[in-house]
């Protein structure tokens, strides 16, 4: 993209109403803006970075056996009349009424939905188990939407749903979607931590909520340091093996972890201090396990393999796609702006061209554009140099390829890495074979 016409608005003023930190900064990067309360318009910019993520975590979800479908927003209250959440699910639902004054409402989740689909078309043990997901936009009416898109109240979710024969099918199910999600986040360059949790309006006797580390998150974590080491991308564990799934979920279990809401202080106190971890934590995704919840007052039932019908067992696993957005700059940024993960950047690299006009300088900016394509920014604003300077570092590209008219001239540039503010002067050539290859 070429800044000069670009839907990029950055702000140098700190916007007064945004109190954390990735608030401020996807405001001042142009990345969104709110249309009203609780509810974003994504910004071109922004919506890279938002489909980066969607892209990390849709992979992530395949490699574990997922298939995507997409459901809609809208939804019939008739179906959650049946599972028996209508009234109790209470003022975060908007309700909505047709012409023909029938009642529906904004999906704020989609176990009502995935059943029904699910008791329509599968009848028999032979087809499970299975797991299904959609990335797609949920509504809830927070009292109080707060933090960007951390708490919105439209936000994007990735939801998936599971479908086994018995328990001990679903708590495989579960696990591997723990391994999914360990590895979404490690993607994502956040270290997450799985911490056994409340089960809430969604229900069910087995859940765990993934946390990220950062000092604006809205509870309180405590943790022991042996999460810090273990690399879940590696071989270390084949998704597909069962065995490897026991290890796995007995190695995410068995440490100490746990929010403020289940903390065991005595507990706690008997860690090594010098592996007691303490701080404050953003919930970016949340796993259950509950059985027969929907699939028995809904009355989905298969044929089993003895004959008899049974109801199968269901989980469901939520990833805050657009909360993760927020959640990255509180984990990575500094006082000039965002530093993006390599993986999600909206671009790998900006080209920063310091005197538009030059004919060196021009030149080998659209060399270097036309080489990059749509991984650049192109920077060829009439701007003073230290605009061009504070903006790239307040997008956090990755890297920037700084044009200047003396090194055009020599055919140098100087390329900077945004994450430890390294420069170098290279070839352009050069420049781009480190840039690309790393
Ligand atoms: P919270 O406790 O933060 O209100 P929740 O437990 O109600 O979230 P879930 O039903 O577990 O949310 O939804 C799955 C994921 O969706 C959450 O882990 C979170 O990342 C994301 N999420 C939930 N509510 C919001 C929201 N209002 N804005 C943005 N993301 C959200
Ligand atoms: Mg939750």
């Amino acid at each position: 993209m070429r800044l000069s016409r670009s839907l990029l608005p950055t702000l140098k003023e700190t916007p007064a109403e945004a109190q954390i930190v990735s608030h401020r900064l996807m405001l001042r990067a142009g990345l969104v803006r709110q249309t009203t309360s609780g509810i974003y318009a994504w910004l071109p910019a922004g919506y890279r970075v938002l489909s980066n993520i969607a892209r990390i975590v849709r992979e992530e979800q395949d490699a574990a056996g997922a298939q995507e479908l997409l459901m809609p927003t809208i939804q019939s209250a008739d179906l959650w009349r049946e599972s028996g959440r209508y009234d109790g699910y209470g003022k975060e639902m908007l309700r909505i009424q047709d012409r023909h004054e029938r009642e529906l409402l904004y999906g704020p989740t989609n176990e009502e939905m995935i059943t029904d689909l699910f008791r329509q078309s599968v009848h028999s043990y032979r087809a499970l188990p299975q797991t299904v997901y959609h990335i797609q936009w949920k509504f809830r009416d927070e009292v109080r939407p707060r933090f960007g898109v951390m708490r919105g109240r439209e936000f994007l979710m990735k939801d998936a749903y599971s479908f086994d024969i018995d328990h001990e099918g679903a708590v495989i199910s579960y696990r591997r979607m723990m391994l999914a999600y360990m590895r979404t986040f490690q993607r994502l360059g956040l270290r997450a931590i799985p911490m056994a949790a409340d089960t809430g309006p969604i229900g069910g006797d087995l859940s765990h909520e993934f946390i990220i580390l950062a000092p604006t998150g809205e509870s309180q974590v405590f943790y022991d340091a042996a999460f810090e080491t273990i690399d879940y991308t590696g071989d270390a564990f084949d998704i597909r093996s069962e065995a490897d799934l026991a290890r796995f979920y007995t190695l995410m279990t068995t440490p100490y972890a746990a929010t403020d809401e289940k903390h065991d202080a005595a507990l706690f106190e008997k860690l090594d201090p010098a592996r007691r971890r303490e701080g404050r934590g953003i919930e970016v995704g949340h796993i259950f396990y509950f059985g027969t919840k929907y699939s028995r007052p809904m009355n989905f039932t298969v044929t089993g393999a003895d004959g008899r019908k049974l109801h199968p067992e269901m989980g469901s696993y939520g990833i805050g796609v657009s909360r993760l957005v927020g959640a990255v700059i509180e984990a990575s940024h500094d006082e000039a702006g965002i530093i993006w993960p390599d993986a999600i950047a909206p671009f790998r690299a900006a080209i920063l061209n310091l005197k538009p006009g030059d004919a060196a300088c021009d030149g080998l900016c659209e060399q270097l554009y036309a080489r990059l394509g749509t991984a650049a920014l192109y920077d060829d604003r009439e701007e003073r140099a230290g605009v061009k300077f504070a903006d790239a570092d307040l997008l956090g590209h990755p890297w920037q390829i700084i044009v200047g008219p003396r090194g055009a001239a020599a055919g140098r540039v100087e390329l900077k890495r945004r994450a430890n503010g390294a420069r170098e002067e290279i070839s352009p050539d050069a420049a781009l074979a480190k840039l690309l290859g790393a």
